[in-house]
């Protein structure tokens, strides 16, 4: 569309801008201003704002608040709601930036900085495309929507959470969701698989590390959890197989990673020179994250892990063990034939002379609270930018792969609304 590539140097110059803007999560840096900088420009354009913050969610204090930017713009008819939406906060920058993460750099094409591609060029590329098409079309039908919302990165609670709790994504308002998340320009993510994240405590007995008899190892215990996972569960899993076109395909199965182990004393602090003291070990924790399928149903994830530490305690003398289940996601997957995805699919096949693939992502991202909460079906996610360098070092996206989002987008708003 003309009035996208119009757009190029405006498009280019405020996805600097909202890199400059470091909204570091955690631990929530910057919300306010990231806010207010979206909300002026929108504002000046004809748009109604709301700064909302999410109070009491996770991770809100007066210190580091939650804050969410919604903005409304009414076509001259009555039509559908389209709705865009962008998490504004970033993660750590980590080392081997050869860059500054927060400059904004543009060079031969690409846009670098901590954000650049998750995902600060979306959200850029979904306001430019929203002015270009309100430019084209004054008088359309229907309303678009923009937010730009926090914590994506640590659950999405203090941000699309929190507005779905509240009516934002209610069908009878909100009728198609795009999330310009970094799944390429040409590919279109349907959904994601599910999250089961859970601690499991094997017990034991604490005594001298010389007579380890007159003691028992709950460290041994989970060895034996451990082995009878290697045994029988990862066999188990990658048997499972998915008809959800999920990328990359190793993750076309179950999954289960086993987040973090600690047993025993406690890891001595950095710089102690101490030796450790010789004791059994009364206590050892596991976090497991299992990525679950369409196919599967939540109750049996929880059973086959909940069978497998029974089989162990039926085994193995003293062995006694708590699992406590510490956070799930159902998988959620919109269907091919939803409007939002044929009025993508079309604008993809135009703009880009390609059909698009379509996809599901391996981990979640907020869609899980616009359909779970929100109870809104119509949403993929659809953006510029590479997943792969979501989250590393020298983070870029590239110019001309937003400009050809944001005229997928538009040619979208076009489709639906115009
Ligand atoms: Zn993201």
């Amino acid at each position: 569309m003309n009035e996208v590539e119009a757009r190029r140097d405006a498009l280019v110059t405020l996805c600097r801008d909202l890199i400059r803007i470091p909204t570091l999560n955690p631990p929530g840096r910057n919300y306010l201003e990231i806010c207010e900088m979206l909300g002026a420009r929108l504002r000046e354009s004809g748009w109604q704002v709301e700064l909302i913050r999410a109070e009491g969610s996770p991770g809100d204090s007066d210190r580091w608040p939650r804050w969410n930017m919604v903005a409304r713009y009414e076509g001259g008819r009555p039509g559908d709601c389209v709705h865009f939406n962008s998490h504004h906060d970033v993660v750590e920058v980590g080392h081997g930036w050869t860059v500054d993460p927060f400059e904004g750099v543009e060079r031969d094409g690409r846009v670098y900085g901590r954000g650049a591609c998750d995902m600060k060029g979306g959200l850029a590329a979904s306001v430019i495309a929203a002015e270009a098409f309100i430019a084209a079309h004054p008088e359309f039908s229907g309303a678009i929507e923009i937010s730009a919302t926090a914590d994506e990165e640590t659950g999405g609670y203090g941000g699309v959470a929190y507005l779905a709790e509240r009516g934002y994504f209610d069908p009878a308002k909100v009728q198609h969701v795009i999330i310009p998340e970094p799944l390429n320009k040409d590919r279109i993510c349907l959904g994601h698989r599910g999250v089961w994240w859970a601690e499991i405590e094997t017990k034991g007995r604490i005594a001298h590390g010389s007579m380890p008899f007159l003691g028992d190892s709950a460290i041994r215990h989970m060895g034996a959890v451990l082995e009878e996972i290697e045994a029988t569960l990862y066999p188990a899993l990658a048997s499972k197989h998915t008809a959800m076109p999920v990328v990359p395909e190793g993750a076309r199965q179950s999954t289960m990673n086993i987040n973090s182990i600690h047993g025993g004393e406690r890891e001595p602090e950095e710089g102690s020179t101490g030796l450790p003291a010789p004791c059994v070990a009364d206590r050892c924790r596991i976090v497991i994250d299992r990525r679950f399928l369409i196919e599967e149903k939540i109750e049996d994830v929880k059973a086959e892990v909940g069978a497998l530490l029974e089989r162990v305690k039926a085994d193995r003398p003293g062995f006694d063990y708590e699992l406590r289940e510490l956070f799930e996601v159902i998988p959620s997957m919109t269907d091919e034939d939803a409007p939002v995805v044929r009025s993508t699919a079309a604008a993809i096949e135009k703009v880009l002379g390609r059909m698009p693939d379509y996809v599901v992502s391996p981990g979640t991202y907020d869609q899980k609270h616009i359909d779970r909460i929100g109870r809104l079906k119509n949403c993929i996610a659809y953006g510029p930018g590479i997943l792969d360098l979501a989250h590393q070092p020298d983070e870029w996206v590239g110019v001309q792969d937003m400009v050809d989002s944001a005229g997928v987008m538009a040619l979208v708003l076009e489709e639906l609304l115009a």
